[in-house]
């Protein structure tokens, strides 16, 4: 409706890339045992996307909780002759309500395109899974001043038809800033979350509104009340600072009195 506020609930999100075995549930249950006791008021959404190894084991330590799953790639495809490979199908079947896609080190190491980055978002939303859809700028496209074009180009190439703010998140996430300690200013973050936002509203309609933009890249303790204070920051995306509990409820914790 013009004018009127639109609410999105916020995100945090932790992805543990290569990390994490069967032992490691005691993270997850320090996690869904925090946001039924200590972090219940909290009003914020919490998903935690371990390795596909371990999420089907973890989805009967929270099923019922308000701790969900999620993966970190999946295959465009439903089933089929593809070695290794895993499909939006069989996450959700393990138990994973969304799935990460076009993460950078995904972009980096396996040559991961746009086009194909779309198709494994269509893919989640075809399996009933939330895409959570990363796009971020390179430091040398930083330096050039490319920041804006670049992820608006990103953004466009990766997001599938019929987007809205039940099937789909962004991830704005700077890839200097993944796994180095560096984050930008919170005027920079806001300038491109802005765009991010005019860029789904011209995208989706009305439905650009609805859909929750999280920011990543180093979020910590420590800055996450700033960061995700930030205009059109629905939430995080968080790395290293989600594989110990400890740390990935003070993010959580952000949200505490909002
Ligand atoms: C990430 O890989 O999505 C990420 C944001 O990592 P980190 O928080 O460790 O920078």
């Amino acid at each position: 409706m013009a004018g009127q506020k639109q609410e999105r609930r916020p995100l945090v999100a932790g992805n543990w890339k290569m990390n994490g075995l069967k032992g490691s549930l005691s993270e997850i249950t320090a996690i869904r045992d925090a946001l039924s006791g200590p972090l219940a008021a909290v009003a914020a959404d919490v998903l935690i996307a371990p390795p596909a190894t371990v999420i089907a084991s973890f989805a009967a330590a929270v099923a019922g909780t308000r701790l969900a799953l999620g993966a970190q790639d999946c295959h465009a495809k439903p089933l089929g002759a593809h070695t290794g490979d895993i499909s939006a199908e069989m996450l959700k079947d393990a138990g994973a309500s969304a799935v990460i896609v076009g993460h950078s080190e995904r972009r980096a190491d396996h040559g991961e395109t746009s086009a194909e980055v779309r198709a494994k978002a269509a893919a989640a939303h075809r399996a009933g899974l939330v895409a959570i859809v990363c796009i971020g700028e390179t430091q040398g496209e930083r330096a050039a001043g490319a920041t804006l074009s670049v992820v608006s180009r990103q953004l466009k190439a990766s997001l599938p038809k019929e987007i809205n703010g039940a099937n789909t998140v962004i991830a704005y996430e700077p890839v200097w800033a993944i796994g180095t300690g560096l984050i930008p200013t919170a005027s920079d973050v806001e300038a491109v979350h802005a765009a991010i936002r005019q860029d789904l509203k011209d995208i989706a309609g009305a439905e650009g509104s609805s859909i929750r933009i999280l920011y990543g890249g180093s979020v910590k303790p420590d800055n996450a009340a700033t960061l995700l204070s930030v205009a059109n920051v629905d939430g995080a995306l968080v790395g290293g600072a989600s594989l110990k509990a400890s740390d990935f409820l003070a993010i959580v914790r952000a949200y505490e009195g909002k």
